[in-house]
């Protein structure tokens, strides 16, 4: 890789099984990338064949597709291996470069990659669907003394020094990933032990504090989810956290034996550790039993979200807890469906939207998550509860384990499970098609199971809030003894019942100091005030957008500051868009330029 000119250069070989007698063709995604040469490898890797390769059709969202001949009558269960020498170019969106004043350290430069959902084929030419699978090793070279990590096993001499002074690190993955998991990230990287099988990777300035917020919590995750899934373990061997620069476009990545974290999370009060619990119960959902495509993105997600709550119960408050977690994430569901449908994003409201020919990214919201995870909990509760939910989720994950699934297979398995298990007609009266396939919210409303002293002591402050004539009342022994998942829900039932009085708000940020509160809570506060027309909050808004790069904030924000001041959003937008990861630059650049 060479800072300089923001480029990985090099080849990939990608080695094929043929699946049918007589196949000519292999077709590989490709986007942003300069294709050199292909060919195909012989004699153990000694020669190589050049193969006349073409890019015939190049789509807006999807890219060009790098078609290459095969040899003549190809047969079943041969296996070919393509070697592909290109390079990447600054459009190249799966990798984010930062100039040293970019980071916390100031004197080297930083890379890393997000692949998903479909930027792996702006990396290296690949298949880039979830739906095939591979293992891989990677070898590649960096500036001294730069630090490399990969979601994958480092090879025990790593680094070794090349002639040209380079330092070059190997990694291998022998489990069967898809292309959108394979990452890598380059910088003046420092690592703690947090746990038997885990270490944080990151700049020195985030160590400390990093090793402060995960090391209570990681192990206990891991061990947590292991016994969700007694029968599989955890597969993976070490399980470690690479904690990025906030410009990160998510809270986490789930990047096999390595999470990508947001720095964001560091909130020195282990109140956002349960993204490092959603990113290790991705290890079975989503990278062991894999949505199959992004239509079922909710497989990965809603999945992950269930059980990182069941995680929750376990390591941090008990099945209360987890309950006020669903009872929170519900409330997510009603705001972000509320708003979608508002802006007429109604196709991505359902679980499984329509995305022929989209890049999954522009359909990218928390609706796969909690609509996912809702109807999850709704099986539970028709199944009879969590132990026989997990029993068959289980036997589910048992089945395709390394393997892919869709909506209908999981169907197709859970009511073949069931069968015998409860009455038919329950299982009957599972409206399957109109919770795969309409918008806006489900029908089923869990709140009524759902209440308990976590949400209706939020309940009784949220009363306080909305009755209160001018605030006067307002203490911060209101909140003293919340949790701060609990500020969060109270601030998302206060957003149904926009605008929100100016004085009330006032007096909101005075007595609780909302808008210095973990950004979690930050910017649902911050929302609330610019949705509520209240422009004392602008500076607030404007502190997040700056330092922050996370989707779920910058992109919400700018939404609320777009409705309140467009120019005041564009104005904001240009200031930041240097430090934004691609996605969040494209998702905006066309909306503020109207
Ligand atoms: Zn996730």
């Amino acid at each position: 890789m060479i800072f300089r000119e923001k480029s990985f250069f090099g080849h990939v070989d990608n080695t094929i099984s043929v699946l049918e007698d007589g196949v000519n063709t292999l077709i590989l995604d490709t986007r942003a990338l300069s294709i050199e040469d292909v060919g195909l490898v012989e004699a153990g890797g000694n020669t190589v064949k050049p193969l006349l390769f073409t890019l015939p059709r190049n789509h807006p969202a999807l890219g060009l597709a790098l078609q290459v001949p095969l040899p003549e009558g190809t047969k079943k269960g041969s296996q070919y291996t393509i070697r592909i020498t290109y390079s990447t170019g600054v459009k190249s969106g799966a990798i984010q470069w930062f100039e040293p004043q970019q980071t916390a350290g100031k004197l080297h430069p930083y890379a890393y990659t997000q692949c998903q959902a479909i930027l792996a084929r702006t990396l290296f030419p690949c298949m880039d669907t979830p739906s095939v699978k591979f293992t891989y090793s990677l070898q590649f070279a960096c500036p001294d003394p730069l630090i490399a990590v990969a979601s994958g096993t480092p090879d025990s001499n790593n680094p070794t020094k090349c002639p040209n002074g380079f330092l070059r690190y190997n990694f291998k993955q022998n489990m069967p990933i898809p292309a959108y998991l394979v990452a890598i990230a380059v910088g003046a990287l420092k690592s703690a032990k947090i746990g038997p099988r885990s270490s944080v990777w990151t700049e020195d300035f985030y160590l400390k504090d990093a090793v402060f917020e995960f090391s209570s919590h990681t192990e206990s995750f891991i061990k947590a989810a292991e016994g969700i899934f007694p029968e599989i373990g955890y597969l993976w061997g070490t399980y470690d956290i690479l904690v990025l620069p906030t410009a990160f476009p998510y809270g986490g990545m789930e990047n096999p034996q390595l999470t990508f974290v947001n720095a964001s999370i560091l909130a020195g009060d282990h109140s956002l550790v349960d993204v490092v619990a959603h990113e290790i119960c991705h290890s079975w959902s989503g990278n062991l039993v894999t949505n199959s495509s992004w239509q079922d993105f909710w497989l990965n997600e809603g999945y992950t979200m269930y059980l990182e709550r069941c995680l929750l119960s376990v390591v941090m408050g008990g099945e209360e807890y987890r309950k006020f977690h669903l009872f929170l994430g519900y409330q997510e569901l009603k705001r972000v469906t509320k708003d979608l449908l508002a802006g007429g994003d109604v196709e991505f409201t359902k679980l499984r939207p329509y995305l022929l020919g989209i890049d999954p990214d522009d359909a990218f919201s928390i609706i796969p998550y909690e609509k996912g995870c809702c109807f999850l909990y709704y099986l539970e509760t028709t199944v009879g509860g969590k132990e026989a939910f997990l029993g068959w989720l289980n036997s589910f994950y048992l089945g395709n384990l390394r393997g892919t699934i869709t909506s209908h297979k999981m169907r197709e398995h859970f009511l073949q499970y069931f069968a015998s298990k409860i009455d038919p007609e329950k299982l009957k009266s599972i409206d399957w098609d109109t919770w795969f396939n309409a918008p806006g919210l489900p029908a089923f409303d869990p709140s009524s199971s759902l209440v308990n002293s976590y949400s209706e002591s939020a309940e009784k402050v949220i009363k306080k809030w909305l009755d209160s004539k001018d605030g006067c009342d307002f203490s911060p022994a209101d909140i003293a003894t919340f949790k701060p998942s609990q500020v969060m829900f109270c601030l998302d039932v206060i957003n149904n019942h926009i605008p929100v009085n100016h004085k009330i708000l006032e007096k909101m940020e005075e007595v609780y100091k909302l808008s210095s509160k973990n950004v979690e809570i930050s910017n649902r506060f911050v929302g609330v005030c610019l949705k509520s027309k209240y422009g004392a909050a602008v500076p607030a808004c404007e502190k997040i957008l700056a330092e922050h790069g996370r989707g779920r904030y910058v992109k919400y924000l700018y939404n609320c500051l777009n409705e309140f001041d467009h120019n005041l959003a564009v104005k904001n937008f240009q200031a930041n868009k240097h430090r934004y990861h691609s996605v969040i630059v494209n998702a905006f650049e066309e909306k503020l330029a109207k």
